[in-house]
């Protein structure tokens, strides 16, 4: 089985990413609802990981998306952990690589109102109980699978490990799926993802945990998620990918995208709330 994620960010937010959408009137959820289409010709089920300030700032250009019958809504935070202008200014005084978003969530009194604004607009929006949440960057901290648990979260997708083939208990209560499958993001060359900024991000890389450092042509990176995604079939685990819209469509315009996707119509595609245990 294939759970198809994908992450999707408010503009507000101005990532790094989003200053490579070259027409102004475009937005990384515009993009979002054209990939959707594609999603959707091959009729796939999809899970998003939404930022709340898109819910509450993009709800017009979000409809699409909120409306679609293949789509489960979840959790990416609030408000994105949006970087500090310190953090911005430095970057540019020093050199290292321009981080996309901060790596703490900040008090725990912070992070609950966070999660609980994410609860509360899902419900506005949507009129669904929030159940599916991974964290923005995958930042967690010792906090936040708690405040998820209490909150009535059930599902977590968070984890890199190629090794996982299965989803897992952890001690707070929540059903974890790892993304198995090499993420698109920080393996593919695009946008500031150059050959460049990579080498020297490698110099201040925070992943520690990440099976492999290397980035690729993204048609390469296609190769490597049909070879992974075969194998956790061959070996009837949960294939849990992780494509971003924007990513995708920065690379290649959904070339690659509408590639995997006809090799994932052959299989059952699950929600993440639906990830067995
Ligand atoms: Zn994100
Ligand atoms: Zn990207």
């Amino acid at each position: 089985m294939i759970c198809l994620t994908g992450d999707i960010h408010h503009h507000s937010l101005k990532l790094n990413e989003q200053r490579y959408i070259k027409d102004p009137d475009d937005s990384e959820v515009k993009i979002s609802c054209r990939y959707l289409k594609l999603v959707e010709k091959y009729k796939l089920k999809a899970t998003f990981y939404v930022t709340g300030k898109t819910l509450e700032e993009e709800w017009e250009d979000f409809k699409p998306i909120a409306a679609s019958k293949i789509v489960e809504i979840g959790g990416h935070t609030y408000e994105g952990l949006p970087r500090t202008l310190f953090s911005q200014i430095w970057a540019k005084i020093t050199g290292k690589p321009d981080i996309s978003h901060s790596f703490s969530h900040g008090t725990y009194a912070n992070q609950k109102k966070d999660i609980q604004k994410m609860i509360e607009i899902v419900k506005k929006r949507i009129g669904k109980d929030l159940v599916s949440w991974r964290s923005h960057g995958l930042v967690v901290d010792k906090n936040t699978y708690k405040i998820l648990a209490e909150a009535g979260i059930k599902c977590i997708s968070d984890d890199l490990n190629w090794h996982k083939l299965f989803p897992e208990k952890i001690p707070e209560g929540l059903i974890s799926h790892s993304i198995n499958v090499i993420m698109d993001h920080d393996h593919i060359y695009h946008a500031h993802r150059t050959k460049e900024y990579v080498e020297n991000q490698k110099k201040y890389w925070t992943y520690t945990n990440d099976p492999t450092k290397e980035s690729y042509p993204i048609e390469k990176w296609g190769d490597i998620v049909e070879k992974q995604v075969l194998e956790i079939e061959r070996k009837n685990g949960i294939a849990t990918v992780l494509m971003h819209p924007l990513c995708q469509y920065l690379s290649d315009r959904f070339k690659t995208a509408g590639r995997l996707f006809k090799i994932f119509s052959q299989y059952k595609t699950i929600w993440a709330k639906e990830v067995p245990f």
